[in-house]
């Protein structure tokens, strides 16, 4: 298993659109332990595998307390089922440290293939119908500040470097005393 490096916004890769999984083959299962990986390493609660740099049908998600078994969507359909939207304050792994309400309906059919190949078809409300929608949107090439002002998407943008920024720094900082933490 590894940690994958997730592409960050506004990287123009994010806005690939991921093709079809033609077999769950022994690839696409290192694949799926891999994303599940790098979602607990980042506290995550899903992963589309277009935000691993890797555009197939694939998401990853769990959304329990206590990391119950995590799910697993391949090929997903997302059917929604109400013409009523609810607001959900969203955040996104390749969006770091910000959030924002998104509207999106709030009861949806899911048909996709588990991690055995098996059919998956149900019925999805509140957190598991936000959660499978915007990440069917990475899987179409979007993402959740797209639905926000330009404003606000400009200000992701900044905020985003601004995050990366800090991140290297401390990468940076962690890399150079690896004797100290030794002693
Ligand atoms: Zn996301």
């Amino acid at each position: 298993m590894a940690v994958l490096p997730i592409l960050s916004y506004p990287d123009p890769r994010l806005r690939t659109i991921a093709a079809p999984v033609k077999e769950v083959d022994a690839e696409i299962k290192t694949l799926i332990s891999d994303m599940i990986e790098t979602m607990y390493a980042a506290d995550g609660i899903g992963l589309a595998a277009s935000q691993v740099d890797r555009h197939i049908q694939l998401i990853v998600m769990d959304l329990s307390e206590n990391r119950d078994p995590p799910m697993v969507f391949i090929n997903p359909k997302v059917t929604p089922l109400v013409e009523e939207k609810q607001p959900y304050e969203e955040g996104c792994l390749s969006v770091p440290d910000v959030y924002d309400k998104v509207e999106r309906p709030s009861k949806v059919r899911i048909e996709a293939l588990d991690a055995d190949g098996e059919a998956i078809d149900e019925i999805a409300e509140g957190l598991l119908a936000v959660c499978i929608q915007h990440e069917m949107d990475h899987l179409n090439g979007v993402i959740f500040v797209d639905y926000l002002s330009r404003l606000k998407q400009t200000r992701a943008r900044d905020k985003v470097k601004k995050v990366l920024k800090i991140r290297e720094k401390q990468s940076q900082q962690a890399a150079k005393q690896p004797e100290a933490t030794n002693v």
